[in-house]
């Protein structure tokens, strides 16, 4: 794993698709804020060429498996070296929306060995301060994104998400913690916040 110096806090949201992690986000960027922390938002896949290229790819027929991981890779060192890392110097409270661990569960489901995926990404990604998983039934989210019905894209089907929630629950991380997703959006969130503050007040004091 990347060692990184005691600087910023990397907080990651992971979860099945519909689980709420945009939800959680925005909370915990509004509660940081509130107590005048600098905080960073982004999300993976991200904006630029190779995420880009990921979405188009996940509306309109999907790249083979190992194309589609390399160009996760590919989005990930751009991501880490021209947001993630300098957010961190700065102290920022750095939040993302989906990180390896998507890889690992997603990529995964669709047959990579998920050990290898985290591996692969854990040899150049800074490990997170925190992943927040949001576990829910893929029913629960599916219908939340109104997609219960199929007819949603590759990366939404009902059968692939109960593959990859079973991967993102078979990640064994000291640094991760399961949240219960079913609940309100604001217990959901509270319950987040409470562990965002027990991980900054850790280092901080
Ligand atoms: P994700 O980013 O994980 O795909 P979103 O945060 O976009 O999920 O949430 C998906 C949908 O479900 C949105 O319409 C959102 O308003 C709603 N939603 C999010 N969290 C909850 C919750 N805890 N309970 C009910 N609905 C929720
Ligand atoms: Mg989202």
């Amino acid at each position: 794993m990347t060692e990184r110096g005691t600087k910023g806090f990397l907080i990651v949201v992971e979860g099945v698709d519909g689980a709420g992690k945009s939800t959680v986000l925005r909370h915990l960027a509004a509660h940081c804020e509130t107590r005048g922390r600098m905080v960073i938002t982004s999300r993976e896949p991200t904006n630029g060429l190779h995420g880009r290229r990921l979405r188009e790819s996940a509306s309109r027929g999907r790249l083979p498996l190992d194309a589609e991981l390399d160009l996760f890779v590919l989005d990930r060192r751009e991501h880490v070296a021209e947001l993630i890392l300098p957010g961190l110097e700065r102290d920022a409270v750095v939040l993302l929306d989906r990180y390896y661990f998507s890889t690992a569960a997603y990529q995964g489901a669709r047959g990579a060995d998920p050990v290898e995926v985290l591996r692969r990404n854990e040899a150049f990604a800074p490990e997170p301060d925190l992943v927040l998983l949001l576990d829910c039934e893929p029913t629960l989210s599916l219908e939340r994104i109104g997609a219960r019905g199929g007819g949603a894209d590759a990366f939404e089907g009902l059968e692939a998400l109960e593959a990859v929630r079973r991967i993102f629950l078979s990640i064994q991380r000291p640094f991760i913690r399961v949240v219960d997703a079913s609940g309100t959006p604001e217990s959901v969130a509270a319950v987040c916040a409470a562990y965002l503050e027990e991980t900054l007040s850790a280092r901080l004091g």
